[in-house]
């Protein structure tokens, strides 16, 4: 079929914008007005070498693939597709291959600069609704554009400067559902994400880092439970466990609250309702202000256990504030020790716990880490969690975390088209 000399300039025109060269080149470029799409025809030079995909050796020619599209950036509101047949070659080491084209990655239905361009609009769009509808994409395809800029991104992380992580949980979903977190601290970014909170899940986490990398780690910052220490001392013993302020806040206003409630109990069996509606005037500590600082005061003024549960919480804010560790010890001792006096058993209980994790405390005063980096993820998170749906979900929470929290690099590289 011979073309007009118009349609070859079309032709030369597409194969010129989509930056297609020798030994490709566009066959044929139409505009289908009702459908409202532009179809582009590209071909491989039937007179030019084939390259095996992996090994780069050149092939003798198989024969093609069948018939693929991809789609391009839209051109004024015309969804843009390449349409081609792959050659396959027979590679003495690789048996038939199918030749990878320059434009798109191996796998994808998008050219690269659809991706990069479905990247951006990711990272622009409040929400992933928004995204889907703006690149006039189904769900399941936006999800596989994440998925495969993740999988960039990883492969092309350094994570040679991480000396100081955090380790976290997050609920996921309903019901007992968590997921773990590892995070560079220094780095504000979120490393890996696994299902689970058990050790195995914190030692998969800790395998996202290459064991050369896990032992220059210095510090891990995470909660008082026995399974991030337990995997941190198998899988980088030589990183200092620091405990994060927020989980020690939380034991101790659970211990306040414990109190309060049984308090609570006992005043109510003689019609007195003090201590109705306090929990949060509780758990804010000093801060109040306006009304409810007088109710507060009031409150603070009768010889009410709640109180004196409160009283020593909020003592032990001043434990962060001593100079050293040496300091932090002397303090730590003296506030056990006079918590340890009191009746309130479920702060004791909390001052067991803590004198239990007296090490990985004071820790703190040589490491100076904190968890808040991960607490600053935490919006972000929820409106993901949110989002996330379909049956892959725990994967597709994962990938959507990585890809916004992540700071890797997800644009596809848009290599120039040489001869492949
Ligand atoms: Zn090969």
């Amino acid at each position: 079929m011979s073309q007009t000399s118009d349609e070859a300039a079309v032709a030369a025109h597409y194969g010129m914008l989509l930056g297609i060269q020798s030994p490709w080149q566009v066959k044929r470029a139409k505009l289908e007005v009702a459908q409202r799409l532009v179809d582009i025809e590209v071909e491989h030079d039937s007179r030019q070498p084939v390259r095996c995909p992996q090994c780069r050796r050149e092939c003798p020619r198989h024969d093609h693939a069948p018939e693929r599209t991809w789609r391009h950036l839209d051109v004024m509101q015309f969804t843009t597709q390449i349409r081609a047949r792959l050659p396959r070659c027979t590679c003495p080491e690789h048996k038939v291959v199918t030749v990878t084209p320059p434009w798109a990655e191996p796998g994808s239905r998008f050219t690269l600069m659809f991706e990069a361009f479905a990247v951006q609009v990711l990272r622009a769009c409040a929400s992933l609704t928004q995204a889907v509808e703006l690149l006039r994409l189904d769900w399941d395809s936006v999800q596989r554009i994440m998925d495969r800029a993740v999988q960039r991104g990883l492969t092309r992380r350094s994570t040679e400067a991480v000396t100081q992580v955090g380790l976290d949980e997050k609920s996921f979903g309903r019901g007992q559902d968590y997921v773990s977190l590892m995070t560079d601290l220094q780095g504000r970014r979120v490393l890996e994400v696994v299902a689970d909170r058990t050790t195995e899940a914190a030692l998969a986490l800790w395998k996202s880092l290459p064991e050369e990398q896990r032992k220059q780690v210095q510090a891990a910052s995470m909660d008082m439970g026995a399974n991030f220490a337990a995997a941190t001392a198998q899988a980088a013993p030589a990183a200092k466990i620091v405990h994060d302020h927020f989980h020690v806040s939380k034991q101790l206003n659970d211990a306040v609250d414990k109190v309060r409630r049984e308090e609570h109990r006992r005043l109510l069996a003689k019609g007195d309702e003090s201590l109705k509606h306090t929990k949060f005037l509780w758990l804010q500590g000093a801060a109040v202000d306006g009304d409810r600082a007088l109710a507060f005061a009031e409150l603070c003024a009768r010889e009410l256990k709640t109180a004196k549960a409160w009283a020593y919480k909020e003592m032990f804010v001043e434990f962060w504030l001593q100079p050293d560790a040496i300091a932090a010890q002397r303090f730590f001792e003296d506030w056990y020790r006079t918590v340890n006096r009191s009746r309130l058993e479920p702060l004791k209980k909390a001052a067991r716990t803590l004198a239990n994790h007296l090490v990985g405390l004071l820790n703190y005063f040589e490491h100076r880490i904190t968890n808040a980096v991960t607490e600053g993820f935490n919006s972000r998170i929820q409106a993901i969690k949110t989002a996330a749906r379909g049956f892959r979900r725990f994967q597709n929470y994962r990938t959507r975390i990585l890809f916004f929290c992540g700071k890797l690099d997800l644009v596809p590289a848009m290599h120039s088209v040489v001869s492949h």
